[in-house]
């Protein structure tokens, strides 16, 4: 079962690729973005603290996204039976993190899933998503009815962190914070550059041709 990460831009489609990855592989998704969403509905300190970083642009701080990491990949669960990480490591010393946390069962692969910063930003400024059920449209893809849910009759909205201001923010950051992680991996061997451009299953079908193609030259070697 492959230990994999996922990264990408926000917008980069990295989300719905890391679950497809997840039920294709049958292991679990772990996305930070949604643990911290989660947790701040619910009203506890460190999600309504998280969402605070997150809405602004910001990076979460580190102790506080290690400390989800570390509780989430506790021995016995996906640690021996695999996972999809998606939005971590965000920052190098994450990525460090990451390797004691695994304590000797190390990835098989980081990929890298490439999307050029015009086409996320489109993305991302249009993205309308439903408060109630968390459905996500877009501004040339609205719901049939008003920005009234198609799904549940939720109101869709603009979510407080994908203002223009805040997408800007946010991939500046990211790729000052990235290419050390990117860096990092390819260094150890680890790394998987994919093509995010295209249709979903395109895109798809090269996510998994990466991890088989990675997994059958190690085992030749
Ligand atoms: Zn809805």
């Amino acid at each position: 079962m492959p230990r994999l990460v996922l990264l990408g831009k926000q917008g980069a489609g990295k989300g719905t690729q890391a679950g497809r990855l997840a039920d294709h592989f049958g292991v679990v998704h772990l996305s930070t973005g949604e643990i911290f969403r989660a947790q701040a509905s619910l009203g506890t300190a460190f999600g309504l603290e998280a969402k605070r970083y997150m809405d602004s642009g910001d990076l979460v701080p580190d102790e506080i996204v290690v400390g989800v990491i570390d509780e989430c990949l506790a021995p016995g669960g996906p640690l021996e039976d695999g996972f999809v990480l998606d939005g971590f490591p965000r920052t190098l010393y994450q990525a460090q993190e990451l390797d004691r946390v695994l304590d000797g069962r190390p990835l098989d692969l980081a990929i890298n899933l490439d999307v050029p910063r015009e086409i996320v930003l489109d993305r991302l400024a249009g993205r309308r998503v439903c408060d109630n059920c968390q459905r996500v449209y877009h501004v040339n893809l609205p719901p049939s009815n008003d920005w009234i849910c198609d799904t549940c009759g939720g109101p869709v909205v603009q979510r407080d962190d994908d203002t223009e201001e805040a997408i800007d923010r946010r991939l500046e950051l990211y790729e000052q914070e990235t290419v050390p992680i990117i860096e990092y991996y390819r260094a150890k061997g680890m790394l998987a550059e994919v093509d995010g451009v295209g249709e979903g299953d395109k895109v798809f079908d090269r996510l998994v041709n990466a991890v088989n193609e990675h997994a059958s030259a190690n085992d030749s070697v």
